[in-house]
């Protein structure tokens, strides 16, 4: 991080965060759709984006594998430095615009039509070599999964006390838990909103709100302005979601 005093204002502080400049050709090794860089493939590196697939339980890859070979330096070899990749999930809400994955997954039958073709063989060798350990990692992941689940549980300031008194009303046991509800439920209710409109008109209704907002528009089911306050919501609900607690149980934002 670069701390700069500005010219006119010398007490006036600037921080900029820098990266080493890249230099060489910048390659792309393979894209969001599938297509590979043919004359110089990089198995190990189509692998990476094949293991990335498995080892999440086919729920997201990472492609537009691309970045910078960097020469070889003395006796060691040279290295690829990777950069500004895309992401393919089965969540629609997540990776932006370059995240092909939801809805059917056409982003995983791309990459894996050409990854597996027998005239290119790219899947091969390096993909055979970490195969064996996709069981295992996923294994561990699962295990560190169930095991954060359990330390969830037990903060008891995450318990929501159902209040009988006032049906249809919920009282928390901290105001943390009023602040997540708050940025919640307003998503939830927006989802119930599509559902509703959607199911109307016999439409199917998708389980990611970005698409059931999306698809009320398409339906002109819903003015420009429901729907930017709609997405308004999903994106603080989804800010909701992403907090945390630590081991200490203080809340942390991890994304
Ligand atoms: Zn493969």
């Amino acid at each position: 991080m670069l701390c700069v005093p500005q010219v006119d204002n010398p007490k006036l502080l600037r921080f900029l965060m820098v990266e080493p400049l890249l230099v060489g050709v910048m390659r792309k090794w393979n894209n969001n759709a599938g297509i590979v860089y043919a004359p110089d493939p990089q198995l190990h590196l189509q692998a990476f984006s094949h293991w990335t697939y498995e080892v999440t339980d086919k729920k997201l890859m990472v492609v537009d594998v691309q970045g910078f070979k960097m020469p070889a330096e003395g006796s060691a070899a040279p290295r690829i430095l990777l950069v500004d990749p895309a992401i393919h999930c089965v969540g629609t809400d997540y990776f932006t615009s370059t995240n092909c994955g939801g809805e059917g997954g056409a982003g995983f039958d791309l990459f894996l039509e050409s990854h597996r073709n027998p005239k290119t063989h790219y899947c091969g060798k390096a993909c055979k070599a970490v195969r064996d350990k996709f069981k295992a990692f996923r294994k561990k992941q699962h295990e560190e999964a169930e095991q954060a689940e359990r330390t969830r549980r037990a903060f008891s300031c995450l318990r929501v006390v159902p209040d009988r008194a006032s049906p249809g009303g919920t009282a928390s046991t901290s105001p943390l838990v009023d602040k997540k509800l708050g940025q919640l439920k307003p998503a939830l209710k927006a989802h119930e909103e599509c559902s509703k409109l959607l199911a109307g008109r016999a439409l199917p209704v998708p389980g990611a709100l970005f698409q059931a907002i999306e698809d009320c528009l398409k339906h002109r089911l819903m003015a420009p302005e429901r729907v930017a306050e709609l997405h308004r919501r999903r994106v603080e609900g989804n800010i909701g979601r992403h907090d945390w607690f630590d081991s200490m149980g203080n809340l942390t934002r991890v994304n």
